[in-house]
Order: C-alpha cells, then structure tokens, then sequence
C-alpha cells in the first residue's frame, strides 16, 4: 500500500539512507519512521561502521549523530563528503552550540537537526532536499479504500469525490492508519508519527483526534458509501480496516 520513496535517476528504487546513531531509542525510531515513509535505512551504531557500510552500498543520504562512540561524527561527515560528493548529510545533534552546527556544516553537511526533533519535522526536511536533487521522490499515489481516497502528496481525503475537511493531525493520523491499512497500530506509533517522538505526557490528545476523525468520515459519508471503520484495538491502538 505504502510507496517507496524512491530515486528517479535510472530504474525506479527507494531512497537509500544510512542511518549513523548509537542511540538504540532514537536509532530505532529513525528506522522505523524512514521505513513506514517509503525511504529504505540502514542503521549503523558507530562511526567506523558507517564508513564501512557506507562503501558498500550507494546511499543517497546520510542521518549523521554528532556523538558517537569510537569517532568524531564530524570526521564520519568529512571522509563521506570527500567520498561521495552528492551524498545528501544531515547531522543529528543534541548540541545547540552555534560552533557545532557551523564546524558540521564546514565539514561537509548540508543541514542539521537539533534534538529532539518530531519524525515529521525530519521528514518535512527530507523532503525538501531531496526535491532540489536529481533523487527527488515522486509524488505518492493515493490510496483508495473502498469509496474513501486518500491523496498524501495533496493532502486531500475524499469519499466519492466528495471532500472531507481534516484537521490537519486528523488527516496525518488517517495517513498513518491507511499507510498500514489492514494492520494494527499502536498508540505509541501514532504519537510518534503524528505527534513527537519525545512525547511523554498524556495520549488524551489522540483519542480527541480520532474521536473528530471519525465524526467528520461518518458525517459526509453517504448511506450508500463504502468507508472503511476504525477499529480501536482496547489496551493497543487502532486498525483502518481493509474494504
Ligand atoms: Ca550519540
């Protein structure tokens, strides 16, 4: 159902990335967001492990933490650039000094994100680089189900042609739920997806979201219109089920 972000210089694949954390939350994280995003990661934990994978396979971006166990992340960013000139780099830093942003950006990144950051926020980034590149992903198709259509590159849902109006985390959290349709869903992979991955407050915030989802689905459906249900999986989450 999910389409891959993929490069459009040559056969159609997904966008390599070579994730460089030893965070096991945050390494987690980054996987499993990129992978539910169409990209294609790969998580390396140190740096010498990434400048070994990084040869091994051609990668279009490089998700770099500054701080890692064996070497400097700076030097991981250095020996990549003079490597692999078109190789896109996005340092990971928990630093807010003005002087690490600006020797990674001298070493060879072309942006950075300070943490925490929301997954959407380092998709958002992504995206707009890789638009700029010759590696820039296609639009993504919508996904239909049963009458109701989904248009993630547009931002549009509809059922039977006819506009449903969405919040716009009301529309990101449908996304997710018709990215994995079919499937369970946890509330902590919604939150993490739609919300922050350093959320640990409360998780109210996602029911009233799904609780105007689903008014606003039920309310333009017509009688006749086949909109799949939202189960709520009690104790789990929630699944969009398949028409
Ligand atoms: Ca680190």
């Amino acid at each position: 159902m999910r389409t891959p972000a993929t490069a459009n210089a040559g056969p159609s694949r997904p966008v390599q990335i070579l994730v460089v954390e030893d965070d096991e939350t945050i390494g987690r994280h980054l996987d499993t967001g990129l992978r539910n995003n169409g990209y294609a990661p790969s998580w390396s934990r140190t740096g010498s492990g990434a400048l070994a994978e990084a040869t091994q396979s051609a990668y279009d971006v490089l998700l770099l933490d500054l701080g890692l166990p064996d070497m400097n992340g700076l030097d991981v960013a250095r020996m990549l650039r003079a490597r692999f000139p078109d190789l896109l780099i996005l340092i990971l830093t928990a630093r807010t000094e003005d002087i690490d942003v600006i020797a990674g950006l001298d070493a060879g990144a072309d942006d950075y994100l300070v943490k925490p950051f929301s997954m959407s926020v380092l998709l958002a980034r992504l995206r707009a680089h890789l638009r700029r590149r010759p590696i820039a992903p296609p639009p993504q198709d919508p996904i239909r189900l049963g009458d109701l259509v989904i248009d993630i590159t547009a931002r549009r849902c509809s059922v039977q042609g006819q506009e449903v109006e969405l919040r716009p985390k009301e529309f990101e959290l449908l996304a997710v739920l018709a990215r994995h349709a079919g499937e369970a869903v946890s509330r902590e992979t919604l939150m993490a997806e739609v919300w922050d991955e350093n959320w640990f407050g409360s998780t109210k915030t996602l029911d009233v979201t799904m609780a105007g989802l689903r008014r606003r689905l039920s309310g333009v459906a017509a009688r006749s219109a086949r909109v799949p249900d939202i189960t709520t999986l009690r104790g789990h989450g929630y699944r969009l089920e398949l028409d």
